[in-house]
């Protein structure tokens, strides 16, 4: 077995050396619980090398009952410790005091290591009995598995996990981009693990998905096979801050690689969201949005009781017109506005001063909006309650856990009332004149009672 996280180290007297480690997480005592931990002991003698003394380990387990059991006992520490010293200078031997002091030490070390592993057996047993009635057989894993997940993680910077569950099969990282924004990836490591590839979920605009995996199997007769694989090349000393990885060819280090690499194709987008979100009057989604929602509804007009307009950027190629662009407000106030925007794309939108206009890609989209419509309401002057236009059916502006907002008009520019889809569905489906044709359903407003109609896919699920 391999122990080589040395977090913890403990200076005796000049003469003696206390080693341990007791990996990876010091300070925290659940963890020793699941994880493969270690403490050994090895004494240095001036220049000679350090022999270890002996050591204990307690290997993961599901059943609180059994940690101890497998606790193996510190024995003969006094017979190999004189073994040590026997070929060690001479001026060492006559330190007897030293020695003594030293295996007090180390003596006093294992016993708190058994105290804590003891402790937090205890608690975790409790916890198990109370709660964990959806889980009654916890999953057990190989050994190696931690071990081969610990490797991953020196490999991936400790830096970079933000949180890892006390089973070690749910491991959140995350990656800041070039202009500091965060993104976390979410792993979830099956039964199967490494043999089969993590779960990922992230929030990026198009789902993450692992490019390549090399299937690994932990099971003991491969292991001369993929030792090199999973315990090779492996530095395992802290992390340090930004320190550079070691290019990597397979396991979860190569899917944190791809995983940056996947963050940073969105950087142009993200840049031009981050510019809307931050100079405009956004109305949906509330910000700040969840890195994948690439839509926006801003304010145009803060007039005719409020149009906006709904646009979607495109992943790869932010700047080039959105192909969803809609308004959203009275209708005819948005038709207007639809001629006017069509003109700005198509080139032929003349300003005052006579020149023409167009949509170009060396401008922001923000910058290509208020060239098309003037002066937009921002982040400031707008006031998002402005547009916060009530639905005329259930009084209320947002719906939902969706936080919808009334996007079905009436036609009628004298009444002009908005109402959530689903809402209007519900109204025009309890009217007995409604019919349903394709996949409209009309009927007639409630308030001016002129035709109306509404797509039937906006029924409540
Ligand atoms: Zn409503
Ligand atoms: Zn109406």
């Amino acid at each position: 077995m391999k122990h080589a996280h040395s977090n913890i180290e403990y200076y005796g007297s000049s003469s003696t050396t206390l080693l341990s480690s007791l990996n990876p997480f010091p300070e925290c005592t659940t963890y020793s619980y699941l994880l493969e931990c270690s403490l050994s002991l090895s004494a240095s003698f001036s220049d000679t090398s350090m022999p270890i003394l002996g050591s204990l380990s307690v290997l993961p387990t599901t059943k609180a009952s059994t940690v101890i059991d497998r606790i193996t006992e510190i024995e003969g520490v006094e017979e190999r410790l004189s073994d040590a010293i026997r070929g060690c200078d001479a001026n060492f031997k006559t330190q007897t005091p030293a020695v003594e002091k030293f295996l007090q030490r180390a003596e006093a070390l294992f016993r708190e290591l058994e105290n804590a592993l003891q402790n937090s057996s205890c608690r975790q047993g409790q916890s198990r009995s109370t709660g964990d009635a959806d889980d009654p057989k916890p999953m057990v894993l190989p050994a190696n598995f931690y071990s081969y997940v610990v490797s991953q993680l020196d490999l991936i910077g400790w830096d970079n996990i933000v949180s890892i569950d006390s089973r070690l099969t749910v491991i959140v990282l995350k990656t800041v981009d070039s202009s500091g924004r965060t993104h976390e990836l979410r792993l979830e490591l099956g039964e199967d693990f490494p043999n089969q590839a993590p779960i990922c979920t992230s929030d990026l605009p198009i789902e993450f998905e692992i490019e390549n995996w090399r299937p690994l199997s932990l099971h003991p007769e491969n292991s001369d096979a993929t030792s090199g694989v999973f315990m090779g090349n492996t530095s395992f000393e802290l992390t340090s801050k930004k320190r550079s990885r070691p290019s990597v060819s397979a396991g979860l280090a190569l899917v944190y690689e791809e995983f940056e690499a996947a963050v940073d194709s969105y950087q142009s987008l993200w840049n031009e969201l981050d510019n809307i979100d931050a100079n405009t009057c956004v109305l949906e989604p509330i910000l700040p949005a969840r890195r994948s929602i690439r839509e926006r509804r801003i304010a145009i007009r803060a007039s005719a009781g409020g149009i906006s307009a709904v646009l979607s950027l495109d992943c790869k190629r932010p700047r080039t017109v959105p192909s969803s662009l809609r308004f959203v407000g009275a209708t005819s106030e948005v038709s207007k506005l639809r001629s006017h925007f069509n003109e700005y794309v198509a080139g032929t939108l003349k300003c005052d001063d006579g020149l023409t206009l167009q949509w170009r890609e060396d401008r922001t989209v923000r910058e290509n909006l208020e060239l098309c419509f003037g002066d937009i309401p921002s982040k400031n002057t707008a006031d998002g309650g402005e547009f916060e236009i009530e639905c005329g059916i259930c009084y209320t502006n947002r719906l939902g856990e969706d936080g919808l907002l009334p996007d079905a008009c009436c036609g009628n520019t004298c009444c002009a009332r908005s109402y959530h889809e689903t809402c209007l569905f519900e109204w025009l489906h309890s009217l007995p004149s409604a019919r349903i044709s394709f996949d409209r359903i009309f009927g007639t407003c409630p308030y001016c009672c002129e035709p109306i109609s509404v797509k039937v896919k906006c029924a409540r699920s």
